[in-house]
C-alpha cells in the first residue's frame, strides 16, 4: 500500500505578440508538466524569446496513494462515520493542498489522530475546523 501524499504539477501559459511567432501559430499555449526540469525547460524557453509577453506558471496539486484504512495502531477506521452528529474525518488546510485528519474512535488508542497525507517537513497545517 502506498502512503498518500500530493504530487505537484506546474500549469503554465505561455502567451505571444503574434501567432507567427509561435510554434503552436496561436497566441496562447496552455499545458500541465509533472517535473520542475520539464517547467524549467519551459520558463527558459519563453526567457529567451522576445516575442513571449507572459509565462505565468502556478502549481497544480493532484493527490495520490491510497486512504489509510488502519491507524498506526491496527485499528480500523469506519470512514464516513458520525458521532453526535459530527464527521469523524476532518480537513486541516495547509500550504501542501490540505490534510484529512483521521480520527481513531478506540479508546486509548496511542495515535487517536493521523494526518493524510502525512505531515511532511514544511507542513503547517491548521488545526482541523
Ligand atoms: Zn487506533
Ligand atoms: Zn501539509
Amino acid at each position: 500500500m502506498s502512503v498518500r501524499r500530493w504530487e505537484r504539477h506546474w500549469s503554465i501559459t505561455i502567451r505571444w505578440d503574434r501567432a507567427e511567432h509561435s510554434p503552436w501559430r496561436t497566441t496562447k499555449y496552455q499545458t500541465v508538466v509533472a517535473t520542475a526540469a520539464e517547467l524549467r525547460r519551459l520558463v527558459e524557453a519563453a526567457r529567451a524569446d522576445r516575442h513571449v509577453t507572459a509565462f505565468p506558471y502556478e502549481p497544480v496539486r493532484v493527490l495520490v496513494g491510497e486512504e489509510p484504512t488502519h491507524c498506526p495502531a491496527g485499528h480500523v477506521y469506519e470512514h464516513d462515520r458520525r458521532v453526535a452528529g459530527r464527521l469523524l474525518h476532518r480537513w486541516a488546510a495547509c500550504h501542501c493542498g490540505g490534510h484529512t485528519v483521521l480520527v481513531c474512535d478506540q479508546p486509548g488508542c496511542p495515535a487517536p489522530q493521523l494526518y493524510d497525507p502525512p505531515v511532511d517537513i514544511d507542513c503547517e497545517p491548521m488545526g482541523p475546523a
